[in-house]
């Protein structure tokens, strides 16, 4: 395939399972001839390896990033009228699963160069209903966590990590999912540790917690027609457990691709005039999920078409902070650094294995279009 002549996409899932194609038809035909399709040695298999990999206790593989986040909650005890702090510049899911018990989501305005919310500000947003915090490892950049669960850990608040675009990524050399008391990974493709198809995985220490989660995922039975609980069909194909345990041993290889990838791009980028490349924090390792750039005075979405009339695909996420989301129309908060960042941002191509001459474009379209 020639890359000068085809659309550059802003995701190319096929590379990295290309690489290892003959290893995961394999592992697909072993489940198919084994007839067992719900749960089985592949799914308590590649609960088991991610429990290793990560540095947790419990790995419970889900339907979805989101039912993770929603059993999570659930587990965490959760109830109406409740208030959860977490950041307005995320994928709605974040927060859907606070909005679903009929709690409310608080946010924390971010800081513009990460991207995330700002650690410092969360205190003053605590009041007597507040129960959780949910920090946002976005684009693959890790929260500081030092100083959010210690102000957590004063106010005797819960935390569940969203680290459905960081798996692999880390802080202070602790995997990221694994610092809080609980987090919640996604493996929906376009994620880092993507499957084919829809997949999620919840995490942590907690005995009780872990074994809500294990009884809510199956119609809240712990014994199967022996219903306790108002649970949720919620589990891992046992086919996408097999894929993810082929690609769990690459992560970290291909994260590393990522970051090399995201390097070049900001050597090119660096000082061009109107535009604002990524920076990473000191503290931990960005596993880039995306690489986003911000394009000051006002023409970002000017640029985004040229780009594309250039045959390069792009993102923007996300176009609306939450707070703006219909879902929440009478919200009431003003966050101005997120308002401004989702007028701004700007996510270019990349993935594990994106040729040099791909990016070379991708520079040379978005120099052009800033020019
Ligand atoms: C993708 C994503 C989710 C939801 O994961 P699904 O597997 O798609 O349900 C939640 N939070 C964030 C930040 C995400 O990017």
């Amino acid at each position: 395939m020639s890359s000068t002549l085809t659309r550059v996409p802003i995701l190319d899932p096929r590379p990295e399972i290309d690489s290892i194609w003959s290893e995961v038809m394999a592992a697909v035909e072993d489940v198919l001839r084994s007839g067992q399709f719900i749960m089985g040695p592949n799914v308590t298999g590649f609960e088991k390896e991610a429990a290793e990999y990560l540095g947790v206790k419990h790995a419970l593989g889900l339907n979805s990033g989101t039912d993770a986040l929603i059993l999570g909650v659930h587990a965490l005890g959760l109830k109406p009228g409740d208030e959860v702090i977490s950041t307005p510049f995320t994928f709605f899911a974040t927060t859907e699963c606070v909005s679903h018990f009929r709690a409310t989501p608080v946010f924390v305005d971010i800081d513009p160069e990460t991207f995330n919310f700002q650690v410092d500000e969360i205190e003053a947003a605590i009041t007597p209903r507040t129960k959780g915090i949910i920090p946002v490892h976005l684009f693959g950049q890790p929260v500081d966590m030092d100083p959010l669960m210690e102000v957590a850990n004063r106010h005797g608040l819960w935390v569940l990590e969203d680290v459905a675009q960081a798996f692999g990524g880390d802080d202070r050399g602790r995997k990221l999912g694994s610092i809080g008391h609980a987090g919640a990974f996604s493996f929906f493709p376009t994620k880092n540790l993507g499957g084919c198809g829809d997949g999620g995985l919840f995490v942590t220490d907690d005995d009780a917690v872990a074994e809500t989660v294990r009884i809510l995922r199956v119609h809240g039975a712990k014994k199967k027609y022996h219903n306790e609980q108002v649970g949720v069909n919620s589990r891992l194909d046992a086919i996408q457990a097999a894929i993810l345990r082929c690609k769990l041993p690459h992560i970290d290889g291909w994260n590393e691709a990522r970051r090399t990838a995201a390097h070049r791009y900001t050597d090119a980028l660096i000082g061009v005039e109107g535009l604002v490349t990524p920076i990473e924090v000191e503290f931990g390792t960005h596993v880039y999920h995306q690489y986003t750039v911000r394009i000051l005075g006002g023409r970002r979405d000017e640029v985004q078409r040229k780009l594309d009339e250039a045959g390069i695909g792009t993102m923007v996420y996300y176009e609306k902070p939450l707070h703006k989301l219909p879902v929440y129309a009478g919200m009431d908060v003003s966050m101005p650094v997120s308002e401004q960042c989702a007028a701004e941002v700007l996510s270019l191509p990349i993935w594990p294995k994106i040729e040099t001459a791909v990016q070379d474009r991708v520079v040379d379209a978005l120099k052009a279009a800033l020019a």
